[in-house]
Order: structure tokens, then C-alpha cells, then sequence
């Protein structure tokens, strides 16, 4: 485990004006960014490796907490949805960026690196891990939903 002295978002939380801090819970904590108004950081509270080491409570949380937060920034007309961003590459904490959309931003991934993933396009490779995904949720094959 990392130094929590070392570690950038302990330091960010620790350092977080109360006012910037929208949630200081035992999993996950939540943190406005940079006086971007609708720009949130959420993070695991412990480190961790990323999607996939989460703790037990930590994932219970995860799609309740998005939820309410997206409905939230929704709810009063400022934001008319919300994109996840996940990151994740540079921390020991599971951390994402909940961001509110308006009508007419940007889109967010347009010269973002995920498209140069498209260059690598291949069908059976992304289908063998939708097959693989598929049979560790338990779920059956694939069938067409028209035709199941
Ligand atoms: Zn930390």
C-alpha cells in the first residue's frame, strides 16, 4: 500500500476545502474538481488496484452512488445528463470523473485516446471477451434479443 502521505488523492481530500467535498464516506469519497461547476471526482477511500479490486462495499456502492449523484445533477435543469469518466492510470484509488453535460458541450471523447482504439478494430477478439464476460456473470449465450 502506498504512503498515504504520498498519495495525490488522500492529500487532495485532506486538503479539500469542506465546501469541495460533497462526500467523505468509509468507501468512496467524493470531491468537487477545480471550480468546474458539475465536474465531481469520486474515489475509493482505500487503495486499491483499479475496476476489478474493489472491496465488497466499495462495488455495493459504486452503481447506487452514480446514480444518485448523475439524478441529482439532473434534477434541477443545470445538467441534462452525465458522462463517467474513468481513470484510474495514475493512482492507487479506484477514481472516476462525474461529469455534467449540457446541451451542446463538447463531445467528450472525440480526440480523446479511446478512439485510437478503433484502429484496432477485430471482431472475434471483442467477441470472445463479450463470450468470456458473459460466462462469468453466469449469463447464457449470446442469443439475439429478438430471436430469445
Ligand atoms: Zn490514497
Amino acid at each position: 500500500m502506498t504512503d498515504p502521505t504520498d498519495c495525490k488523492i488522500c492529500g487532495m481530500l485532506h486538503a479539500a476545502a469542506p465546501e469541495d467535498v460533497v462526500l467523505d464516506g468509509p468507501h468512496w469519497g467524493v470531491v468537487a474538481m477545480q471550480d468546474v461547476p458539475g465536474m465531481l471526482m469520486a474515489f475509493t477511500r482505500a487503495h486499491d488496484r483499479g475496476m476489478g479490486s474493489l472491496s465488497d462495499a466499495a462495488a455495493a456502492e459504486l452503481g447506487p452512488l452514480i446514480n444518485r449523484l448523475s439524478a441529482r445533477l439532473t434534477a434541477n435543469g443545470a445538467f441534462e445528463r452525465t458522462s463517467v469518466i474513468y481513470l484510474g492510470d495514475n493512482a492507487v484509488h479506484t477514481h472516476f470523473m462525474l461529469l455534467g453535460r449540457k446541451p451542446g458541450d463538447e463531445r467528450i471523447f472525440d480526440n480523446a485516446p479511446l478512439l485510437a482504439r478503433f484502429a484496432g478494430k477485430d471482431r472475434d477478439g471483442a467477441r470472445a471477451i463479450v463470450a468470456d464476460l458473459r460466462a462469468a456473470l453466469g449469463e447464457p449465450a449470446a442469443t439475439h434479443p429478438i430471436s430469445a
